[in-house]
């Protein structure tokens, strides 16, 4: 990715020099309060069981309070969607940070600004950036405290994207998916989950899978995980537009979307897959989707709670 020289956000906190907070254990389950997660490991779960008539309610839900869902989804002007600034012209960011990681992660989230903005835009909404907090460790969130075992994840309740800097040397060597652009996919992947929050999409979600079996939530959960993949594919379109891919940088994207599919990392974790606990999707499908939305660019093809997946 040709990221280098461009502009850097200024919503980034580095957390890294700080201790986290004050708890000395390991912490399994510290996680409580709806994070939403990068899948690290599988476990099992029940049966599987029809969510139509949940998604129906879902979409209702949302049109009382007054989202259309519908109209995010679709987009105006048969969702094609100008991105400002979208001309291939280097912005001169200032560099600040020090460090190439942070350089990148800050550059990366400033393209996603630019792109969201201009999509909100043109819908005739305001889009408020998400903060992204790096840390090293441990850190404390809304979503309550996580370790760096917790992976990449956003959390609805303070609007803030947490990755830990150790996670892309995972990604690489634990997980084969290597390379920058595999890593701007994981980012934009959680700024979809924002997307999602501002839309009411997860804030309803959330409500709802207190009501659910796990199955069920599982279910809704992969639907929600394809919906931020495909998301994170229409930033890419807009990025591919701008003319900052590279040879090969598609293809780090989708592989990474396939290591990080439930069946393999399942086959991978455990030797075996048991679908009725998958809740981010497969590699196939996180392929499939976010591949829709780079193809696209359109919101409306990101329908995933109203389309098979
Ligand atoms: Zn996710």
């Amino acid at each position: 990715m040709r990221w280098k020289g461009r502009r850097q956000s200024d919503n980034v906190e580095d957390m890294r020099g700080s201790s986290g907070g004050g708890f000395g254990r390991g912490m399994p389950g510290g996680l409580g309060r709806n994070p939403i997660r990068i899948p690290m490991g599988g476990r099992a779960g029940g049966g599987g069981l029809s969510t139509i008539i949940i998604l129906v309610v879902l979409f209702f839900a949302l049109r009382a309070c007054g989202i259309d869902p519908l109209q995010i989804l679709a987009g105006g002007n048969g969702g094609q969607v100008g991105v400002p600034g979208g001309g291939g012209q280097v912005t001169q960011g200032q560099p600040r940070a020090s460090d190439e990681m942070t350089q990148f992660v800050s550059t990366v989230l400033a393209e996603t600004e630019d792109v969201w903005n201009g999509i909100f835009q043109a819908e005739g909404l305001k889009y408020e950036e998400p903060q992204l907090v790096l840390f090293a460790g441990q850190v404390k969130s809304a979503c309550g405290f996580a370790s760096s075992a917790s992976g990449p994840f956003y959390c609805p309740g303070d609007r803030k994207v947490y990755l830990d800097t150790s996670f892309f040397d995972q990604l690489d060597r634990q997980f084969g998916a290597s390379g920058d652009f595999a890593q701007a996919y994981v980012i934009a992947h959680e700024v979809g989950h924002h997307i999602q929050n501002l839309t009411g999409i997860l804030p309803k979600f959330n409500q709802m899978r207190q009501q659910m079996s796990e199955a069920e939530a599982n279910q809704m959960s992969m639907r929600v995980e394809l919906q931020a993949d495909c998301f994170a594919g229409v930033w890419g379109h807009y990025t591919a537009q701008k003319g900052l891919l590279e040879q090969g940088d598609v293809e780090e994207a989708l592989n990474a979307a396939q290591q990080i599919g439930d069946d393999t990392l399942q086959k991978r974790m455990q030797g075996y897959v048991v679908p009725e606990s998958f809740n981010h999707g497969t590699s196939e499908q996180r392929q499939k989707w976010f591949a829709a939305g780079l193809q696209s660019g359109k919101l409306s093809s990101c329908d995933t709670f109203n389309n098979p997946i």
